[in-house]
């Protein structure tokens, strides 16, 4: 899977997030305003940008950039680590969504993190696999991430949700320091508003052979870059790195887009951090 954000989503936000004009950061990166807008665009360049220089104009650190433009991608997860936990990426209005299904081998109960826009899939799953799915868990309300939220519910009406939204019926909302069990599993969040006012990262612990701890994050943080901060982005950016970049260094990350990353790897990789 390649990165949610290419090199040029990646500048195009650090612009954004630090104020900062094009022509300002095209003097940075020694190129014409018209090849920083192709390579915002585009992700590529003809010309090598100084991307040591633009870094630092745009708030970024220069040797994780140009380590982004050198091609850098998170290493392949091996999800047989962690019994059992699968990963469904779906489409739908021109993007693409990912959500998670956990559950305990043994008990067969189950936990869906985000629905994506397809519930035929999940549902699918939690037939084949016998499943008792006992909790809904959203990171998030925008609508990528609950598209199928309606035709799960319907499917499965004894599922709790769980949101730190607050327009969620107060039974719904996540409880400070509330521990939830999913047969031997226990989920935990923190609250990572700045993409959205109800972002929340739910963390997943006990698992089997102590497998690493498993961070659902929404679009707080991708893959080598982060969610639009839609409600401010110093927030976000240090929410990321007060309640997500502190989780021990294996922590699997889930990202609502682009590939499956750790903590170490986006503390030595991630240009915004
Ligand atoms: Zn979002």
């Amino acid at each position: 899977m390649s990165l949610e954000d290419h090199l040029g989503d990646i500048i195009r936000k650090a612009r954004a997030m630090s104020d900062a004009t094009a022509s300002v950061a095209a003097r940075a990166a020694q190129l014409r305003e018209t090849e920083l807008s192709s390579l915002e665009d585009s992700g590529r360049f003809s010309k090598r940008p100084d991307f040591i220089a633009l870094a630092n104009a745009i708030g970024l650190n220069g040797k994780k950039l140009e380590n982004i433009a050198n091609g850098w991608l998170p290493a392949e997860k091996d999800l047989n680590t962690w019994q059992s936990f699968r990963m469904f990426t779906s489409a739908g209005d021109g993007m693409t969504v990912n959500c998670f299904l956990v559950w305990d081998e043994t008990t067969r109960a189950a936990a869906l993190f985000d629905t994506g826009f397809d519930a035929s899939v999940v549902l699918a799953t939690i037939g084949k696999e016998r499943l008792q799915l006992q909790h809904i868990f959203i990171t998030h309300s925008h609508p990528d991430h609950v598209a199928a939220l309606g035709e799960i519910r319907e499917a499965q009406p004894q599922a709790e949700v769980h949101s730190s939204s607050k327009h969620a019926p107060a039974r719904q909302r996540n409880q400070p320091g509330a521990v939830v069990s999913v047969g031997g599993l226990r989920v935990s969040h923190r609250e990572t508003p700045g993409h959205a006012a109800d972002g929340v990262t739910y963390v997943i612990a006990g698992w089997p052979q102590n497998a690493p701890a498993v961070a659902i994050v929404g679009d707080a943080i991708f893959a080598a870059s982060m969610g639009r901060g839609n409600d401010g982005w110093d927030l976000a950016r240090n929410k990321v790195r007060e309640q997500i970049l502190t989780l021990p260094p294996p922590t699997l990350l889930c990202p609502g887009h682009g590939p499956l990353t750790t903590v170490a790897e986006e503390q030595g990789n991630n240009p915004f951090f």
